[in-house]
């Protein structure tokens, strides 16, 4: 199996080639088609599996797609440094946050998609202007981005894609408050991406509010 195979558009390509990816990891086999026909999925994978590029690279496709369909229309070129955010992922700490951030910026590198990560621990005022620069994807731990969306400095009401990364361990940081209060600030109508490596009953009982007939992924 190839990534040409799983039907990734050439600019994506172009971005993996640079990773070094020659094909695609099983899990990543297994998640791209669902997310990229627009299911939810359930995944109990480990960090080390490839799981990254296994929810961020059909997102980016996604939103390249709806963008090029946009264009045919007006108003896109000047709505485009105000954009609202269209895909938020959740990650239980700032290291990992930020080495999806870097994942996904080398697989996007040669698409129109802008990311950014909002954690804690370093300038607010930076991660405000890189939101005002607009970004389509965040890349989020739940503590400082609930102090942007408490001070109104980010919008989530046009979340199409929310991905849960490490749900267990959100869990256990005590995050799930705030994850649920984020979570409420979305649309009900989104596609959902759930990862946890442990399924304790409070993590079941999420995933039985927020997935619809998901895709279930486990390495
Ligand atoms: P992850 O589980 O997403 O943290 O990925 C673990 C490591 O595998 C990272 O260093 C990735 O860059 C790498 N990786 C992910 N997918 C592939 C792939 N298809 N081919 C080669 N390396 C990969």
């Amino acid at each position: 199996m190839t990534f040409q195979e799983l039907n990734i558009i050439p600019p994506i390509l172009e971005g993996l080639k640079k990773a070094n990816y020659s094909k695609p990891t099983p899990i990543q086999e297994q998640s791209i088609p669902a997310v990229l026909a627009g299911r939810d999925l359930l995944g109990c994978a480990q960090t080390g599996t490839g799981k990254t590029a296994a929810f961020s690279v059909p997102i980016i496709q996604l939103l390249t797609e709806a963008n090029q369909v946009k264009q045919g229309s007006s108003a896109n070129k000047k709505a485009k440094s105000a954009r609202a955010i269209r895909s938020l992922i959740l990650s239980p700490t700032r290291e990992l946050a930020i080495q999806i951030s870097d994942n996904i910026k080398v697989y996007s590198r040669y698409t129109d998609i802008r990311s950014t990560a909002i954690v804690g621990g370093v300038s607010q005022r930076v991660q405000e202007r890189a939101l005002q620069q607009g970004a389509d994807i965040v890349i989020a731990t739940p503590g400082r981005l609930m102090d942007l969306v408490n001070q109104k400095q980010i919008d989530l009401s046009m979340v199409e894609i929310l991905v849960l990364d490490e749900a267990d361990r959100m869990l256990d940081m005590g995050f799930i408050h705030d994850v649920k209060r984020i979570i409420a600030k979305m649309p009900n109508k989104k596609q959902t991406l759930f990862f946890s490596a442990t399924m304790p009953p409070e993590i079941v009982k999420m995933v039985q509010t927020l997935l619809v007939n998901p895709v279930k992924v486990e390495i």
